[in-house]
């Protein structure tokens, strides 16, 4: 066991690579066939190069984008509705921990996270899934008729509350997704043509320190900030390094070769993200 330097630490983390599990989507996700012709390269270890490395693949990407949406008969200005529509599972896994996600509009923001707590005095979190919640309201001993009003009433639906309670769901994710209402927002965030899928390479689930802040000093602190991921391993991301937040401890073996500890304060500043968007809410 030994020290490294920043320069030896960042050489060790551009060979870390993504999480199994995303590996294994990017592969589903490159053979099917709703991405046939969308263009990708090997990179010179014979991996995919997931993001657009060079400008010739965001154009080529960019073109296909633009002739999938005639052939479907998209017609609105972003990509946003392609990438959604065209996804096989509607399930997104995350490159940093290896989770799922829906794409959908299906997970609390804190807006109603606070009017749920108001409401019902229970606690729920940006990681949970509206279904979810109302079945967690149900077992705990709220009405069907009082949570389906709930919703109704916050979502501004004007509908009739015999409706099932799936489908007044479905109506409000549908006003999340299309920008009528800012309480549910989705597992992943959109992202082309820079991500060959259309979606950030990270979930939700490993957003939510990212966006506590964006100094170097919250850059090093938080162990699964998936941008400080990206940046050391120069946009392949660092799959999930055992962190010990508290001692700033950091311990993995790559190839026999052990590193510990190692205060994160030597950590690279990371470069601005321009194509960053935030959860809604
Ligand atoms: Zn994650």
């Amino acid at each position: 066991m030994f020290y490294l330097s920043e320069f030896e630490f960042y050489l060790v983390a551009k060979k870390r690579q993504y999480a199994p599990e995303f590996i294994e989507y990017m592969e589903n996700i490159i053979h099917h066939k709703n991405y046939k012709g969308l263009a990708i390269r090997k990179n010179k270890d014979g991996d995919w190069s997931w993001c657009a490395d060079a400008s010739d693949v965001r154009e080529s990407r960019i073109k296909w984008a633009e002739e999938k949406k005639k052939e479907l008969g998209i017609y609105d200005d972003k990509f946003v509705s392609l990438f959604f529509k065209i996804h096989p599972t509607k399930i997104h896994v995350c490159a940093v921990c290896g989770g799922s996600a829906r794409i959908e509009y299906v997970y609390l923001n804190s807006s109603l996270i606070k009017a749920i707590q108001k409401q019902f005095s229970m606690v729920f979190e940006e990681t949970d899934d509206v279904h979810d919640v109302v079945e967690e309201l149900s077992l705990e001993g709220f009405s069907e008729p009082e949570i389906k009003q709930f919703f109704i009433e916050r979502f501004k639906l004007d509908i009739s509350d015999t409706l099932d309670c799936d489908v007044i769901l479905t109506i409000c994710e549908y006003r999340a997704r299309t920008g009528k209402s800012k309480d549910l927002g989705p597992g992943v965030m959109s992202n082309f043509p820079d991500r060959f899928d259309g979606y950030h390479t990270y979930n939700r689930c490993c957003r939510q320190t990212a966006d506590k802040g964006r100094s170097k000093d919250n850059m090093a602190k938080y162990g699964r900030d998936c941008r400080a991921y990206e940046y050391w391993s120069d946009g392949n991301i660092v799959a999930a390094l055992p962190l010990d937040r508290a001692g700033l401890q950091i311990a993995f073996d790559i190839g026999g070769l052990v590193v510990a500890p190692y205060g994160s304060r030597y950590l690279p500043q990371p470069e601005e993200d321009e194509d960053r968007d935030e959860f809604g809410g």
